[in-house]
């Protein structure tokens, strides 16, 4: 069994990124991406200031605006609409979730295809569908790349998804479409859910819920990456599958932490760049 390490790659992909940014220096342009955060949700708070600290390390100025609980969305769509005219940003993120008064949809429509560096605005949502699209939704592009990288071959593969989620679960199935495989999306309809993950060469568990793909669940030698991002009874941060008994079945598997999400965040970082090249027709 071995560890698919996404510490290694991200290191990897903000490296090739910091040195395409050179090139846009070179052309006097700094790329930049602005994080907009809503509210004192301690765990988004991290993530931003994870993204923050990852643009610095790939090169690229970054700018927090950071808005209290109360704010309504008017004055949320007021700092995209700031944002969007800047010359000066090229890529915006709106961390989730948002308060609950606020309406998610609104806000995501809200920031301008040609700056939305998650992927989440339907232009571009569409545009994945087609395989047109000049940036990917960053945890499954993360997750491609990952692959890719550790010389994981998806082309023809039984691949499983275990989640149906518009960030996660969707748009990963139909990146592994792109690359060939044949893929099997799984929810909490799914009958005999089971039966369906041991025919998978590649699993890839969204779910969100701790210990929920058991080593039973998992066919000999398959590749598992596990998406989850949860807490154990010890408040401990871990994934959604019984890593100890599930890894030694395996032939690759993806940690957590130190998998799936720092893949996300550089491709974060890489959805920056294209979208400042992009501008620039490069
Ligand atoms: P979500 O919106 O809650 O979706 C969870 C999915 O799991 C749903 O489609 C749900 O099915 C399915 N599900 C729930 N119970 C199930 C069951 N018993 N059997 C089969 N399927 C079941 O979550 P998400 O936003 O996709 O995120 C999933 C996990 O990934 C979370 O832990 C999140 O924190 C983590 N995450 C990590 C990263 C990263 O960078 N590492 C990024 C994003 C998310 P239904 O649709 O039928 O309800």
């Amino acid at each position: 069994m071995t560890i698919l390490d996404g510490k290694k790659v991200s290191a990897l992909v903000s490296k090739r990124v910091a040195q395409r940014v050179k090139v846009l220096q070179e052309r006097g342009i700094s790329p930049a991406l602005a994080v907009i955060l809503v509210g004192d949700d301690s765990a988004s708070q991290v993530y931003v200031r994870n993204k923050i600290l990852a643009c610095k390390a790939a090169g690229l100025r970054s700018e927090q605006v950071i808005l209290s609980a109360n704010s309504t969305q008017d004055e949320v769509l007021a700092v995209i609409d700031n944002l969007a005219a800047r010359q000066d940003i090229h890529g915006i993120l709106c961390q989730l979730p948002l308060p609950r008064r606020i309406n998610e949809e609104a806000i995501l429509n809200a920031i301008p295809p040609e700056k939305d560096a998650d992927c989440f605005h339907p232009v571009n949502v569409g545009r994945m569908s087609l395989g047109t699209a000049r940036v990917l939704p960053c945890t499954p592009a993360g997750i491609i790349t990952l692959l890719k990288e550790e010389g994981v071959e998806i082309a023809g593969k039984n691949c499983a998804v275990i989640g149906r989620s518009n960030i996660v679960g969707k748009p990963m199935a139909m990146l592994l479409l792109q690359e060939n495989a044949t893929v099997t999306i799984c929810h909490s309809r799914t009958r005999d859910l089971p039966a369906v993950t041991r025919q998978a060469d590649i699993l890839v568990s969204a779910v969100g819920i701790a210990k929920f793909v058991t080593v039973d669940m998992v066919k000999d030698g398959a590749v598992v990456v596990d998406v989850g991002m949860n807490r154990d009874e010890n408040g401990k941060l871990c994934g959604d599958v019984v890593f100890n008994a599930v890894a030694p079945k395996c032939s690759r598997i993806t940690p957590v932490p130190g998998g799936v999400g720092p893949m996300t965040i550089a491709t974060l970082m890489e959805n920056t760049l294209a979208l400042a090249e992009k501008r620039l027709n490069i």
